[in-house]
Parts: structure tokens; C-alpha cells; sequence
């Protein structure tokens, strides 16, 4: 008998006839003889609805944030309050609670607060009366103003991995519409492969970069504590794809495959300030206002200073709904430190190679670079970590980057394996 923890996704608890499937796979789980605890996130699209009707009705305000997790937690509210009346009703007994019930305590940013402690007391309660429980995702309470909070989109699969942390389970299983983890995004490469296991750090790299099917925050949370997450579909019975944390040791005594996969993202910009003075200090001065304004950054370039003007040009990538705010901040900075123009670009896409094996193989970054240049596909920026190679191209060279590079590595299956069973890809 083990503790399981499950994560359901909005596309697997849609709408009536998904929650009762949902529920006769719990049941089955806990005919098993497993302890079970639920995670639900909100059916199919309720949650990018609830918003647009926030939008609806403060028109071009910004609605209060601690009214707006008040709504956008009422979507998991419904699906967990459905979900435990479905296992109910077949004779399992079962009980919903609140993230706050579950003890979920986090900090008080609104809209995206990061989760400080677990204190599952009421699960664990429920469990040992033989009970289902079942918790709504996505959301905890902050206990200075015991207000509640949420933890950003996606976020009901650090719900589901926290708590699997708080409650020391034996696994953490994260139901979507896809069969696990792939090499690629099927929808851009039909031959892409399911991959069976994959180490965190390869997860974090690939979740930083694009591949969504792991919200950023949970592969980073499964990592520090040493949670197992078993991402796999509920719309079969296959086996999925296991993240796994291996020890020092362990890692040593692994075969890494070279290449794990290869994510992509569309939604970065590409910021290029032209004629920066190369003198110290300018690019603190650039990155300070940056930060000042709240943005994340990602690659940076400066190019070799030209040296009859003495200046440089300085690029670098960011989220794309971010470049207003950096056109802002940066619009001040234009005299105090005398750069000629600011480009802004935000059709381009980034390509990332990540696999663990590349540590101790020679020779990946000149075949990624010759399989971008076999397929015509001109390389704007390149950085790089320990694990992981990254290009950005032209946002409409992409999908052929992505599909070249993936069979240059020999990621390609020999029958197409990949099946999207629902999800609105919203
Ligand atoms: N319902 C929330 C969202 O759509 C949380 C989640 O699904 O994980 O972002
Ligand atoms: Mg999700």
C-alpha cells in the first residue's frame, strides 16, 4: 500500500462525464488498498473565463488582486466540491477541502504567492478515516491578513507536489492530456518520443524554456524535497514520464542519454539597444533599470565595441508582455546614458537543446549549429548552461529549427507515439 498523491488538470475534470471518470480511476486506486490524495485544478477553461469577466467588468482598471484570487480560487471550488461527491456516490467516501484547509500557508503576493509551509494536519485526518481527500489547486491562504491567495497559472501542480512533500507520499502523479513528457512538442514534431524517466535539473531546464506541461515552480519544489512526479495521461492507462531527483551518486552511475529533448518558446521579445558608450557601468546602468521594472531577463548579448565611435550595441531577451514595461523604464534612460536608439522585436523564437549528457560529450553545440545551418535557419542570439544549448531564430523559422534539430540528434521515433487526447490548448 503506498500514499499517492494525483494532480488532475482542467482538460481531465471538463465537465460532468470527465469528473465521473476521474472518479472511477480513484476508485480503483483505492481498491488497490492506496491512500489517496486528489489535486484538482478548475474545469476546462473556467479559470481564463473568470478573468475575462473580471476584465468585463472593471474595463481598462486593474481589478484589486486580493479580490481577484478570491475569484479565480471559486474554479477549483467547483471541480473539488464535484470530484468528491462522484467518489461519494460510488460508495468510497470522500471530502473536499479548500487549500487553506490543507493547510497550503504562503506568502501575501497575490496572483502569484509562493508557498511557505505545508501543515497537512486535516489530510492526514481524513485519510485515517479511510477517506478521499480531495483539494483544490492553485490556491493557499496567507496567515498574516488570513486572506486567500493563489500561486500563479498552472500552478495546481505545486499544490500537488507540495503536498506530496508535506505528506513524505511515495509518488506524485500529475494527470494531463498527453502521455507524459516528450523529446518535443508533438504538435510541432509528429515523430517526437515519450521519454521515460528525465532528471529534474533536465525538467527545470526544459520548463524554463517552453515545454509546459510542468509548471515551473512544482519541478523546482519535486527537486529541493526529493518528490517523484509521474507525469501521465487520464485519458489512458499508458505509463508516463517519471522526473526523478537521483542523488550525486546515482547521477554518477547513470547512463544519461546525451539529449533529453528539445523545448521551444514563442513568447519571448528581443530588446537591442543601439550605441550604448562603452565605458564601465553602462550595462549595470541598462540592467538596473531593467530590474527596476520588475523584468525577468534571459540572454543577453553585447557585441565587440566599434572603435572609431567607441560604442556598442547591447540585446537581450524577455517575455514578450513584459516589453511595455521595459519600453518605459528604459525611455527615461535615454539621456543619462546616451545610446542612439531602442529596437524592439517580438517576432523571434527560441529553440533549447537539453539533455545532462552533453556535460561530458564533446560536440553537441557544432551539431546543433550544423543541423540549424543544413535546415537555412540563421542563429540571432546563443546561450548556454551546463545541460542545456539555446538559439533564438526568427519566430517563423521555429517549427523547422525545432524538427531539423530534433532528428539531427536522433530523437525522431520510428512510428508517431504521441496522442493530444483534449485541452483546449488555451
Ligand atoms: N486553474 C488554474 C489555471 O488555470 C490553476 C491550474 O490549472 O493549475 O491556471
Ligand atoms: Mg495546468
Amino acid at each position: 500500500m503506498s500514499l499517492i498523491v494525483s494532480k488532475f488538470g482542467g482538460s481531465s475534470v471538463s465537465d460532468a462525464a470527465s469528473i465521473n471518470r476521474v472518479a472511477d480511476r480513484i476508485v480503483a486506486m483505492k481498491t488497490q488498498g492506496h491512500d489517496v490524495v486528489v489535486v484538482v485544478s478548475a474545469m476546462g477553461d473556467t479559470t481564463d473565463e473568470l478573468i475575462d469577466l473580471a476584465e468585463q467588468v472593471v474595463g481598462s482598471s486593474e481589478p484589486p488582486q486580493r479580490e481577484m484570487d478570491i475569484l479565480l480560487t471559486a474554479g477549483e471550488r467547483i471541480s473539488m466540491a464535484l470530484l468528491a461527491m462522484a467518489i461519494d456516490s460510488r460508495g468510497v467516501p470522500a471530502q473536499a477541502f479548500t487549500g487553506q484547509q490543507a493547510g497550503l500557508i504562503t506568502d501575501a503576493s497575490h496572483g502569484n504567492a509562493r508557498i511557505i509551509d505545508v501543515t497537512p494536519g486535516r489530510i492526514t485526518e481524513c485519510l485515517g478515516t479511510g477517506s478521499v481527500a480531495i483539494v483544490a489547486g492553485f490556491q493557499g491562504v496567507n496567515p498574516d491578513a488570513n486572506d486567500v491567495t493563489t500561486l500563479g497559472r498552472g500552478g495546481s501542480d505545486t499544490t500537488a507536489v507540495a503536498l506530496a512533500a508535506g505528506l513524505g507520499a511515495d509518488v506524485c502523479e500529475i494527470y494531463t492530456d498527453v502521455d507524459g513528457v516528450f523529446t518535443a512538442d508533438p504538435r510541432i514534431v509528429p515523430t517526437a518520443r515519450r521519454i521515460e524517466r528525465i532528471t529534474s535539473d533536465e525538467m527545470l531546464e526544459m520548463a524554463a524554456h517552453g515545454a509546459k506541461i510542468l509548471h515551473l515552480r512544482s519541478v523546482e519544489y519535486a527537486r529541493r524535497f526529493g518528490v517523484e512526479i509521474h507525469v501521465r495521461s487520464s485519458f489512458s492507462m499508458k505509463e508516463g514520464t517519471h522526473v526523478i531527483t537521483p542523488s550525486e551518486e546515482e547521477e554518477g552511475e547513470m547512463e544519461a542519454p546525451i539529449i533529453s529533448g528539445v523545448a521551444h518558446d514563442r513568447s519571448q521579445a528581443k530588446v537591442t539597444c543601439v550605441g550604448v558608450p562603452d565605458v564601465p557601468g553602462a550595462a549595470a546602468r541598462l540592467f538596473e533599470t531593467v530590474a527596476g521594472a520588475g523584468v525577468n531577463i534571459d540572454m543577453i548579448v553585447q557585441n565587440v565595441s566599434v572603435a572609431a565611435t567607441g560604442k556598442t550595441d547591447i540585446s537581450f531577451t524577455l517575455p514578450a508582455s513584459d516589453v511595455a514595461l521595459v519600453r518605459a523604464a528604459l525611455s527615461l534612460l535615454a539621456d543619462e546614458l546616451g545610446y542612439d536608439d531602442v529596437l524592439y522585436q517580438d517576432d523571434i523564437g527560441k529553440l533549447s537543446l537539453v539533455g545532462a549528457g552533453m556535460r561530458s560529450h564533446p560536440g553537441v553545440s557544432a551539431k546543433l549549429f550544423g543541423s540549424l545551418r543544413d535546415a537555412g535557419v540563421n542563429i540571432e542570439m546563443i546561450s548556454t548552461s551546463e545541460i542545456r544549448i539555446s538559439v533564438v531564430t526568427a519566430a517563423d523559422q521555429l517549427d523547422t529549427a525545432v524538427r531539423a534539430v530534433h532528428t539531427a540528434f536522433g530523437l525522431d521515433a520510428a512510428e508517431v507515439e504521441a496522442v493530444v487526447y483534449g485541452g483546449s490548448g488555451r
